[in-house]
This record gives C-alpha cells, structure tokens and sequence, in this order.
C-alpha cells in the first residue's frame, strides 16, 4: 500500500471508525486509512479488565475533556471523558448494551431520517454475536429472549459472567414490583419498561472487554489494504480546487504527529469523519465548514456555510443517590430498570404534560436565538413536541434507572433520557489540535430540572421500600432527611442536585453533526453526506439527532454497519 494515498480516509479510530474500516477493507481492492490521535491499547488491563468499572476513566486513554462552565448549574464544569486510542470510547465505557426503545426509533422517520426501528434492529443485529448466559447466570436472575439477539456478528456480547451473586436481584426485583414496575426479562427487543438483567459488551468465555478494536479490528489486522496510523491527530481536511456546481471535493487530510509534524494525506475516494461528538464538528469547522461567525473568530476561510454544526449538543444529566447496606455483595452487577413518565407523576402526568407543552414555544424560540440560524423556532417546536408526546406513551421509557450494589453499598445511578437542553461545541482556538469548547447548558429548561427532582424523590424512595429497605442503613442515606426532608419543596430538591449532589454526564454526547433536513438545523443527510460536500461523511454519535433511550454503542455498531453498506453501495458506482 502507498502510504500517502488511500481510497478512503477515517478520521478517528473509535467505535463507529473501526466498523467502518473494518467493512469497507473487506474488499481488498479497496485502500483504507485510519488515523486515531491515541494508540493500540488491546493488552491495557485497565481496558481489558471486567471486574471493575471505571478504572480506565482519567488515565491516558481518556481525552478528560472539561465542560465550559455550566450557567444554569452554578457555574461548576465538568470533567467530561471520552475514549482516547483504537476503540474510541469503547476502551474505556461502562460497557451496557442496551438497544434504544422501537417508539423512539419509529418517530425519526417523521423528522425526515430513513432509519427507523426496524432497519436499526437489523443493522445492530448484523454486528452482535450474542453468548448466552449459563445456567448458574440463570439460576441468579439472568435472562434474555433469543430472537432479540444475534450470534454471528464481530461484536460479542452477554449478560457479565461476573453478575453480582446472592439474593440481590430478587430484592432488587421485588422492590421494583412494589413500586409498581414489573420485571423485564430482555431489554434488546425495543422494549424497555421494567426492571431485569441488562446485556453488555463482554467476551464472556476469555472474560475481557469487548471494545470495537477487539471486535472488528484485531481479528482482521492482517489486511494489507487496511492501514492503522496511531498517534497521529487529523487537523483538518484539505479541499480540490475544484469546486462543481459550489460543491466542495476534498482531496487530502491534514494530520499532525505527537511531536508536532504536520502532513498530509490523500484521498481518492472519501474523508469519513468519526472523531466522535466533540471533534468531528471541530475538524469540520477547521476544514471551514460551519457557522462563519465561528470560523472568521479563527480567521478561518468558509468553505462551507452551514451553521448547525456544532449546535444542537444533547446529552443526558446522571444523578444518584446512596446508602450503605447491611450486606456485602461482589461481582459486576448488570441491573436496570426503565420507568416511564406515567410512573414518575402517576396522576400527575397530564398536567406535567400540559404545562410543558405551553412552554415549548418560549423553549423553542430560546433555542433558535442561540444557534446561529441552524433551524428557525417552528423546527425547533416540532421537535421537542414529538419528544414530549413520545413521552406520554405508555411503553416509552422516561427515566433509567441503575442500582448498582458493589460491597456494602447501594447507589441507585439514574437519568431522565430526554433532555430539553441544547448545548453546543464549537473550536475557540486557532491551535487545531486544541479541544472544543464544550457548552452543555445542563438544566437550560425547567422541564429538565423538573425531570431530575421527580427522579431523584423517586430513588431515594426506592431506598426506603421493602424489601430493599430491610438491609438499607437509613442514617446512612444521601441525601439525608435533615438535609432533603421528606416534604422538601422542588427547590430544595434542585438546589441540592444542581450543587451538592455531584451529577455528571451521560457520556453519551450527540446531536453536534446532527442527520436531519438541512432546514431543521442538519449537517449530515440520510446518506452520511455533510451539506455542500461531495465526498465527506459523518459516521459516529455526532450524526444522532435526539437522545434515545438505552445506551449509545448498541445504536452506534448498528448505525455503523448501516453506513458502511451506503458507502459501499456508492463505491459500486464510482
Ligand atoms: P469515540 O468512540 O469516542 O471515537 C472517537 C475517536 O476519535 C477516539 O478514538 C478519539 O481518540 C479519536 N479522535 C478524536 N479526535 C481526533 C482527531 N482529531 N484525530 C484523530 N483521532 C481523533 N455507551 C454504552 O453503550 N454503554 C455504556 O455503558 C457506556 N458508558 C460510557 C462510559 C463512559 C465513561 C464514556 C466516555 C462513554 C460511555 N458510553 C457508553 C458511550 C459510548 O461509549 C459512546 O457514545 C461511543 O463509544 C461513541 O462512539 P464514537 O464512535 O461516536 O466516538
């Protein structure tokens, strides 16, 4: 292979990069370049271990991002992680695989995207090679439905082979089914609401992660027209004289070295942008792609006029609370549960619904004014209006809800799913190897606030119901009685999340080069393409337009898979 000149150019070997480099050098006539800013990590044992989680957060393969300062949240920021090396964020993810609900997907085709649940259950199928928990998995609450899953895909999954032993989970069940949520035996199929065992991206028999390296790339990494260039940080894409009919053909990528050398490489065919949410709008915008107003503060030329990019950033708040427990579980504990906004507000719901339909223009309007004319206000209401009906349906799931039991601590982890705010990400920089600013405006509207009280009254109640609450230590729970009493208003409640609680991102970061109409403030089209470009795609989390429930990677290996037959396709007809 010549390593200047490849057909296809990847910027950024993450979890959506590799499958795509993985698809397109099946067919060896094809040359494909990756270029990933971190390096190899497939015997990094913070990566590859499965007894614990986290431990891989805040090492070198974590970006360890910093939010801009949160104006409606007490001006703290954030630290933000996002996977660093071959395997993007997967090197380093809580690892849940959870499909997103079949009610969410059906309405994307009503916002004008061709995928829906039933394309995006075939795609994530294609990829998923499901190995089906043991008999004593079984005998300690695991399950599943065979026809949700696949078992010839790249991409192993299971329920952990470490699940928590003991009577955890018939407590956990049990306490769900007092508060009136059943149990949920498989929450793969579209199907989210109740609680059960949740499936995660594990190689269960060699007891290892399974990032997207590991599935898709190791196993093929003797493909000589597959070239993987670590280390090595892609700056912006460089663009053909020529320009047919406005429209703009890249023709190389500008990268860096560590050491700071800067050089280019070319692409006769296509430049794949899956840098992830933050960085794929940032090498857009410096490739001048964007809002001009964005790119003449960096004195960068606009190539492209197209606003939306960066704007519409979405992702959801996770809060908890916590308590010890009078006994002591080990293992890797794999329990959810979704409930929906009926269960949240019970009678209340309507009136929530109502009040919040009549602040959506005044939430729309809000979000018009600051995305530099991406998408006007009446976009913008019919977007979150679908996101509120789709609430109302019984079957969709508002809120997920983690308990995690590690020793003699329980700390139900949960997060409403979708989020009003719109954040945005955008380069305040002319140095291209700089991170983004980072702007997720977290508790922008008060129905997110609303969402995260009712939730968090709701898990500390869940603390103090039986049976749950015969091995919960009552003094030890947080927030306390005396400090959140029983009756204490909403404000109480929101001041005490917003500065004391310690909430964080979902890390499930989205919406920055979001597929959708151009008019409805899209930078990609259904089939990957940016606006005004011929040859330069999107594929990673950046391109999904609303937030979902479940967990990103399950959506994100399918939407991948999808991507590369488009690519594929159109390369037929060069
Ligand atoms: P990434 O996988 O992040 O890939 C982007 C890649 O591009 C990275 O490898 C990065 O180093 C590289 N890159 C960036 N900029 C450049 C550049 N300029 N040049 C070259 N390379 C570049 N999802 C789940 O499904 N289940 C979970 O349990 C879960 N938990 C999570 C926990 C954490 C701590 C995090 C961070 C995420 C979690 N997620 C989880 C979310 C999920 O992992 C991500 O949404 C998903 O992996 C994103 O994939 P991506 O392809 O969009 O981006």
């Amino acid at each position: 292979t010549n390593n200047t000149h490849f057909d296809y150019i990847i910027l950024g070997g993450g979890t959506a990069g590799i499958v795509v480099a993985s698809r397109l050098s099946e067919d060896p006539h094809i040359t494909v370049a990756v270029i990933e800013a971190g390096d190899f990590e497939r015997n990094n044992p913070n990566v590859t271990t499965i007894t614990e989680l986290g431990v891989a957060q805040k090492t070198r393969v974590d970006w360890q991002y910093e939010s801009a300062p949160l104006i409606f949240a007490d001006n703290q920021s954030l630290e933000w992680s996002a996977g660093k090396g071959l395997g993007g964020s997967s090197l380093i993810n809580g690892m849940t695989y959870i499909r997103p609900a079949s009610s969410q997907m059906d309405l994307w085709p009503s916002i004008g995207l061709e995928l829906d649940w039933a394309k995006l259950f075939a795609f994530s199928k294609k990829g998923e090679h499901f190995q089906p928990p043991s008999a004593s998995l079984t005998a300690l609450g695991a399950s599943y439905q065979p026809f949700d899953h696949d078992f010839r895909g790249p991409l192993k999954t299971c329920i952990s082979p470490l699940m928590t032993s003991g009577i955890i989970h018939d407590i956990l069940n049990s306490t769900f089914k007092n508060l009136g949520i059943p149990p949920r035996h498989e929450f793969d199929g579209g199907e989210l609401r109740g609680f059960g065992t949740q499936a995660c991206t594990q190689d269960s028999v060699a007891e290892v992660r399974e990032d997207a390296a590991r599935a898709y790339y190791y196993p093929v990494m003797d493909r000589q027209n597959l070239v993987i260039m670590v280390n090595t940080t892609a700056t912006r894409i460089l663009w053909s004289p020529e320009n047919p009919e406005g429209i703009a053909i890249a023709s190389a990528a500008e990268v860096s070295s560590q050491n700071g050398d800067v050089s280019t490489i070319y692409a006769n065919r296509e430049i794949i942008l899956s840098a992830g949410a933050f960085r794929s709008p940032a090498i857009l915008e410096n490739s001048g792609i964007g809002n001009p107003s964005v790119l003449s503060q960096q004195s960068i030329d606009v190539k492209v006029d197209l606003p939306s990019v960066g704007e519409n950033f979405q992702d959801q708040t996770v809060l908890s609370v916590s308590a010890e427990i009078t006994q002591n579980f080990t293992g890797f504990p794999p329990f959810v549960a979704h409930i929906s906004l009926h269960d949240l507000f019970g009678s209340n719901t309507s009136s929530i619904f109502n009040s919040t339909l009549a602040k959506i223009p005044g939430y729309a309007a809000t979000i018009a004014a600051q995305n530099g004319g991406a998408s006007n206000a009446s976009v913008q209401q019919h977007l979150l209006e679908t996101q509120l009906y789709l609430l109302l349906k019984s079957n969709t799931p508002a809120v997920e809800i983690a308990p995690i039991v590690l020793n003699n601590l329980i700390f139900p982890v949960f997060w409403p799913l979708q989020p009003f705010s719109r954040g945005s990400v955008h380069i305040n920089s002319t140095n291209r190897t700089k991170q983004p600013l980072i702007d997720p405006k977290f508790f922008q509207f008060d129905f997110d606030g609303q969402m995260a009280v009712a939730t968090t009254k709701y898990a500390r109640n869940f603390l103090t119901t039986a049976p749950l609450s015969g091995i919960v230590n009552a003094s030890t729970i947080t927030p306390s009685f005396e400090l959140v009493p029983e009756d204490a208003s909403d404000e109480v409640w929101l001041d005490w999340i917003k500065t004391k609680s310690s909430f964080q991102p979902n890390f499930h970061h989205l919406g920055t080069c979001a597929m959708l109409p151009k008019t409805s403030g899209g930078v990609v089209d259904n089939d990957f393409k940016v606006y005004g470009t011929g040859n330069v795609r999107v594929v990673d989390l950046s391109i999904v337009p609303l937030q979902v429930a479940g967990h990103s990677t399950s959506l994100l290996y399918g939407i991948a898979e999808w991507a590369s037959e488009k690519i594929k396709r159109d390369g037929r007809n060069i």
